[in-house]
């Protein structure tokens, strides 16, 4: 291998001598120096160019160093470069004004976060709030942000360690190919993931649940498409039994699905809505909560008691609104729905029919999973050693895959290009034959 580069040897010492890293066992990491990038590609300081199909946390979904966002960025930090969140700011209105326009009508505010999990926190907060009921009812499969409740409300493994909120129930969603209720099709498994959710209701006290919170489609526990009558199935439950629907999407709003909300693909409305990363593709730290007018209302002469020092930070917002106006100027969300149906969809399923190992491909627009199998039948997921493999495959051939349990999600950029998903379907490819033939 060529020596490595000064800067990116001090990269990296400095990393493994002084940060601490997240979800990690720190003494086990081997972390991968990225200097910079643009578009959908990432480049180390040693002249390795990555397409990033990771789009970093599933958040740059206008790619890296999209410069109408930067130039928003520093135009706003040459007017204003931070403001106390009470104050009326051009940029922040400016921004929420974008937001509501892109969500159905019956939304009107948004209250700006640093970020994912603190916009869930808030949502429930104003959820508990208004119904002035306690539990929230979220699935298993699930992953909403690493602080109090949001945490606690997490299906995944990261919950059990940091289980000190209270109030938080959970529940099987709908999930066809490893499905919790025996069923053998999609219709099937929507009817009785919605009969399991009305028995929890009821047997957790439906009148104790101020909301179910769910990712419109669950982000990193693999990409599970609801079936097209689940979410209004839930809907029409919450609205029987007097309960918010909190929808989750941090990951899959902002064009990931090819929609600008995620919900609008599934025949629902919410009534709260948490968003981060795609609202900006992350260039500055930003999250926050779409509130429907009539629970923006209950808090026209109560008190809403929350409160954050960066809420609507004007680098943020006015990253925001160059995000916007450029997926708005430049197709970005019709992009990425054509690149599902027309590219990621087809190749990818043409991949599964090459590689054994592929059990089921699924997802939408740029949010696709590749569940991985020992073998077919039994649908036994793969170990953790060949992931491994696989990232490594992928990497020494010029792509930078995002993995989690036994699987790898591909999820470009919005603005991924059809050649460049040509390329990385060559790569997916090939990578697959190197460790299946390593088996
Ligand atoms: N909700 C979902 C669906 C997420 O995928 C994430 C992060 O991955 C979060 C919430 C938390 O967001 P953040 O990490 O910005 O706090």
């Amino acid at each position: 291998a060529p020596t490595p580069s000064p800067e990116g040897t001090r990269a990296y010492d400095l990393d493994r001598a002084h940060v601490f890293h997240s979800w990690s066992a720190q003494g086990a990491l081997n972390p991968m120096v990225i200097a910079g990038g643009r578009g959908s590609e990432v480049w180390d300081f040693d002249g390795n160019t990555y397409l990033d199909f990771s789009s970093q946390l599933v958040n740059t979904n206008m790619g890296h160093q999209h410069p109408a966002i930067i130039d928003a960025i520093k135009a706003q930090a040459d007017i204003l470069a931070t403001v106390a969140p009470a104050a009326a700011n051009l940029a922040r209105g400016e921004a929420a004004q974008r937001i509501v326009a892109k969500a159905d009508a019956h939304f009107g505010k948004v209250f700006f976060t640093n970020g994912g999990a603190d916009a869930i926190e808030n949502a429930i907060r104003m959820a508990r709030i208004t119904t002035g009921r306690d539990k929230i009812l979220s699935t298993y499969r699930s992953y909403h942000g690493n602080t109090g409740a949001a945490i606690v409300a997490t299906g995944d493994w990261r919950r059990m360690p940091n289980e000190f909120a209270r109030g938080h129930a959970h529940f099987f969603g709908p999930f066809e190919y490893r499905s919790e209720f025996w069923s053998t099709s999609q219709e099937q498994e929507c009817e009785r993931a919605l009969q399991h959710l009305e028995r929890v209701i009821v047997s957790e006290g439906a009148s104790t649940i101020a909301a179910i919170l769910l990712e419109t489609v669950p982000g990193t526990a693999g990409v599970l498409v609801p079936p097209p009558g689940y979410l209004p199935g839930v809907r029409a439950l919450c609205d029987r039994y007097g309960i918010l629907l909190i929808l989750d999407e941090v990951m899959c709003g902002f064009g990931r699905t090819g929609q600008w909300f995620a919900w609008q693909g599934f025949d629902v409305v919410p009534d709260l809505v948490a968003f981060a990363k795609g609202v900006n593709s992350g260039y500055v730290p930003a999250g926050g909560v779409l509130i429907s007018e009539s629970i923006a209302n209950e808090f026209e002469t109560q008190v809403f008691p929350g409160g954050l020092t960066y809420s609507g930070h004007p680098l943020a917002m006015a990253s925001i609104v160059g995000s916007i106006d450029a997926m708005d100027a430049e197709g970005v969300v019709e992009n990425a729905r054509t690149i599902g149906t027309d590219h990621l969809g087809p190749g990818l399923a043409e991949l599964a029919e090459k590689h054994e190992m592929i059990g089921n491909v699924r997802g939408l627009g740029v949010f696709w999973a590749l569940d991985l199998v020992d073998d077919r039948e039994s649908r036994q997921a793969v170990s953790g050693g060949v992931i491994l493999q696989l990232k490594k495959a992928m990497l020494a051939r010029g792509l930078l895959p995002f993995s989690a349990d036994n699987r790898i999600h591909v999820v470009p950029p919005c603005i991924v290009t059809p050649d460049q998903v040509a390329q990385a379907l060559s790569i997916y490819d090939e990578a697959f034959t190197e460790v299946e033939a390593n088996l």
